[in-house]
């Protein structure tokens, strides 16, 4: 590896003397000091957030790793992004990268890097349709946090939201295309905010003067992307009906009074503001916000009066799903203009693939809810996934090939996941459960059924089953051991949080508007009461599948690792606290990855491809080779090198313990062409 000095650290966990926690966390640390912000494990990469600006970045840097081995130059984002796009344009493999790390750790900032990495290595012919789609690619980012991003204590700009981008690349290597899945939008965050944190970022570009620039930058986006003017202008005006109808307030009336119903919004100003902005009827507003319509009996419809209390809940509930949906449609309107058009006739119309997943890490909150518990679920399975590709492929493919090795021990989380998604019995399942149970059904008797079901289980506990533990309320609070720690839940607003119903009028309201836009975010609306039978899946098991689903995804693609590590916890630079950084690094199962490569090899390759690498570096495989078989060419190659002491020979592959014997193949290379 060049340019980078002994006094730097090792480049690569793997070539530490030992593998223990202080060892590696000296690494970590040295490399931090000197403002080496990334490091290898093998081809995972681990990168601690530097928060200040580094010149690692930018044209020169890229043009530098550009079409380079990983090993040839000193770790860095720019190497895996490469590393990925080369595996996906010369063996035609969908890749994949997996960002993961808590809340400011950088996983956002990384996917940027990786984005902006792969729209300046390619379409060196400058076709025009395939810069359009870069400029979406690059500009869509812009958009996406504006809707999807805020303030938070941890990170100034948090995304609410997990992100998965397919990109689309044609045979020549260009992207002709892309698709954005999103996740689990935390939506609650439109009514509600902790202290010192903020509503999304759009709520103040668009009503906010001091944000003026951010709001030019994300119209400018918009526009270039392809939304409409008519179309941004209905935005800004949903986003302004979303703030008055939250500030709208209800009065129960007194008996006997003169008014229809017994409750009134106290300033109605308010609702012509909510019914002027989604080009709705003022009457039809101010009924819904009043009442629902119920189907009583068979057929017939009667209007049915809200308490104070069910109107601010149906008024919050309207409030969160038109911000959702706002934020789907934004993403499904850039999702339009980036498919693919003319797909490629000689991959049966597909194309290869590189995805990129930036989704939210572990959390851990004073009070943890049903939000947390989606997320933490959605790092079980994430780890399960590592854990499966890197732990367990691995140790496969040296049985396989025949390679003796020490087997590693590590903590396997599949009875974590199977704790929350088992059919029937696990967390998701009694949930759901609990949620079409008719008549009054509380929290608390969803957590007695939790009890019953799992009072076994090594990986959860409650009060009610560990009586002696104060840290949890009886009836309310539960305990799951995850891989990454113990998390405590508040079951309070479960079945509400998964229900996560919405009145029909509300829908009908506004697929009735006729602001066009607005109308195409309410599809649904168009059914009446009497036809809305079918229960509509859970935001529990929808989360669930699209899981599911994502992993599958993941899966069948070739995976690259980005494990973000953030080094303090007040967002400054140049501090990096130990504890803290510890926690991480043992959470992200950084050690048994290093222990596993380094029982391991650095790198394997089939010996054809080897072969055809490195045979111009030696006379008895140039230009062909007389040997009877590629493993004895490849061995009488390693040999006239001196390197034969470093590998090892597997049936079908060689195996190469450390990163420098490929360095040197790659410096004879160099010398020769
Ligand atoms: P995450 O997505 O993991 O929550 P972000 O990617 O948003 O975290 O990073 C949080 C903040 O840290 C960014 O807004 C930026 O200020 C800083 N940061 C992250 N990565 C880098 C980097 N490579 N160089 C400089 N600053 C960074
Ligand atoms: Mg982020």
């Amino acid at each position: 590896m060049e340019d980078e000095g002994p006094e730097c650290g090792k480049p690569d966990f793997v070539l530490l003397d030992q593998v223990t926690m202080e060892d590696f966390m000296e690494n970590l640390k040295l490399r931090f000091e000197k403002g080496h912000i990334y490091t290898y494990i093998g081809e995972v990469l681990v990168s601690v957030n530097p928060y200040q600006e580094l010149p690692l970045y930018g044209p020169e840097a890229i043009a530098r790793y550009q079409g380079r081995e990983l090993y040839e130059r000193p770790p860095h984002l720019y190497a895996v992004a490469n590393a990925a796009y080369r595996a996906m344009k010369q063996r035609s493999r969908d890749t994949c990268i997996v960002i993961s790390g808590e809340s400011g750790a950088g996983k956002t900032e990384a996917s940027k890097h990786i984005t902006q990495y792969m729209a300046a290595v390619t379409n060196p012919s400058q076709r025009a349709e395939v810069e359009r789609v870069k400029d979406v690619l690059l500009k869509s980012t812009c958009v996406l946090e504006a809707f999807g991003n805020a303030r938070t204590n941890r990170n100034h700009n948090s995304s609410r939201f997990g992100k998965y981008m397919d990109i689309n690349f044609d045979f020549k290597g260009d992207p002709v295309g892309g698709h954005i899945h999103s996740y689990l939008l935390e939506k609650s965050r439109v009514l509600k905010q902790h202290v010192g944190e903020r509503n999304f970022h759009a709520f103040y570009q668009v009503l906010d003067s001091d944000e003026k620039s951010h709001h030019q930058a994300v119209t400018e986006a918009m526009r270039v992307i392809g939304f409409s003017p008519e179309e941004v202008a209905s935005v800004h005006r949903i986003l302004a009906a979303i703030l008055h109808l939250g500030n709208i307030k209800f009065v129960e009336l007194e008996e006997g009074s003169l008014e229809q119903r017994r409750l009134a919004v106290t300033d109605e100003v308010l609702v012509d503001h909510v019914a002027e902005l989604t080009a709705t009827p003022r009457g039809m507003v101010l009924r819904c916000l009043l009442a629902r319509t119920v189907a009583s009996g068979g057929r017939e419809l009667i209007e049915k009066g809200h308490t104070a209390a069910e109107a601010s809940y149906a008024r919050d509930a309207c409030a969160k799903a038109v911000y959702q949906r706002l934020f789907e449609w934004v993403v499904d309107r850039i999702n339009r203009v980036m498919e693919p058009r003319d797909r490629d006739p000689r991959r049966d119309g597909k194309d290869t693939v590189i995805g990129v997943l930036d989704i939210y890490g572990f959390e851990v909150f004073p009070v943890n809810s049903f939000e947390q518990f989606c997320i933490n679920y959605c790092n079980e399975k994430l780890q399960q996934l590592f854990i499966q590709l890197i732990l367990k492929q691995e140790q496969e493919e040296y049985e396989r090939e025949g390679i003796t090795w020490q087997s590693v021990e590590y903590f396997n989380n599949a009875t974590i996941v199977d704790l929350v998604e088992r059919p029937h019995r696990g967390i998701l399942a009694v949930l759901d459960e609990a949620c079409s149970t008719a008549g009054p059904i509380t929290d608390r008797i969803f957590l007695q059924t939790l009890d019953t079901h799992h009072r076994h289980h090594p990986h959860y506990t409650s009060r009610q089953l560990c009586p002696t533990d104060k840290t949890m309320e009886f009836g309310r609070d539960f305990r799951i051991k995850h891989y990454a720690g113990d998390v405590m839940y508040s079951a309070e607003g479960f079945i509400d949080k998964n229900r996560d119903s919405l009145f029909q009028d509300f829908k009908r309201l506004l697929y009735n508007s006729t602001d066009p836009t607005l109308r195409a975010m309410w599809p649904d609306g168009q059914q009446d009461i009497t036809e809305v039978t079918k229960r509509p899946l859970t935001a529990g098991t929808l989360f669930k599948n699209s899981m599911v689903a994502l992993v599958e995804n993941l899966a069948s693609k070739e995976p690259f690792y980005v494990r973000c590590i953030k080094p303090n916890e007040d967002k400054v630079a140049a501090k990096l606290d130990e504890g803290h950084c510890r926690h991480q690094v043992a959470y992200l199962g950084l050690l048994e990855n290093v222990r596993v490569r380094r029982a391991g090899f650095a790198s394997r390759q089939p010996y054809s491809r080897f072969l055809l690498r490195y045979k111009m570096t030696c006379e008895y495989t140039w230009p062909n080779h007389l040997l009877g078989s590629d493993r004895a060419a490849v061995s009488a190659l390693l040999e006239q090198h001196g390197l034969q002491g470093d590998v090892a020979f597997g049936h079908s592959k060689l195996f190469i313990r450390s990163p420098r014997t490929l360095v040197t193949l790659e410096q004879s290379r160099a010398c020769l062409i």
